[in-house]
């Protein structure tokens, strides 16, 4: 039986390691220079729970020029990681309407991860805890992970609990 494939998207404002935590995820080395407009696709084969996964994940760049590319990818993507830097209190307030807009076009119950990357940095950190908690809450209790691409800190633990819940979910519906 080939193994069942998870396709996830990772979305976020510009710079705040979605690439860096994606290809940590791939390849297990740390990019510190990715191209900003680059969007691709990377798969990874994974165990989870004893059972063998392809996950397809999707690194945005915000670099679409049409918005219906857009709702094709947010369409088609099954889970979805949501990442802002630690490091800049803005990145925060870009989340929300991505997450509305995929829940639009999904449903409440979409698998969502709320990552906050760049632990490493804790002297230029801006965002405490809380806001994180509070914004998890806010949307439902969906998991919320303070990582590191470049220490590699929680980043399989991201991917994991994305395809799991993107697993409880397909089983539902
Ligand atoms: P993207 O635009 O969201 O894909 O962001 P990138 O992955 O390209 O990262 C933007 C910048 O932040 C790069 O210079 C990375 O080296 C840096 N970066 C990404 N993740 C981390 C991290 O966990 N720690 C530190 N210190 N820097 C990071
Ligand atoms: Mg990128």
């Amino acid at each position: 039986m080939p193994p069942q494939e998870t396709r996830v998207v990772v979305l976020g404002g510009g710079g705040v390691g979605k690439s860096a935590l994606t290809v940590q995820f791939v390849r297990n080395v740390f990019v510190s220079t990715y191209d900003p407009t680059i969007e691709d696709t990377y798969r990874k084969p994974i165990v989870i729970d004893g059972q063998h996964c392809l996950v397809e994940i999707l690194d945005t760049a915000g670099t679409e020029q049409f918005m219906a590319l857009k709702e094709l990818y947010m369409r088609s993507g099954q889970g979805f990681v949501l990442v802002f830097s630690l490091t800049q209190l803005g990145s925060v307030n870009e989340l929300g309407p991505l997450r509305e807009q995929i829940v639009r076009i999904k449903d409440k119950q979409v698998p969502i991860v709320l990552v906050g990357n760049k632990s490493d940095l804790k002297s230029e950190r801006q965002v405490p805890r809380e806001i994180g908690t509070n914004l998890s809450r806010a949307w439902g209790n969906v998991p919320y992970y303070e990582a590191s691409a470049r220490k590699r800190i929680n980043v399989d633990e991201i991917f994991a609990d994305i395809v799991r819940q993107c697993r409880v979910h397909e089983a539902r519906n």
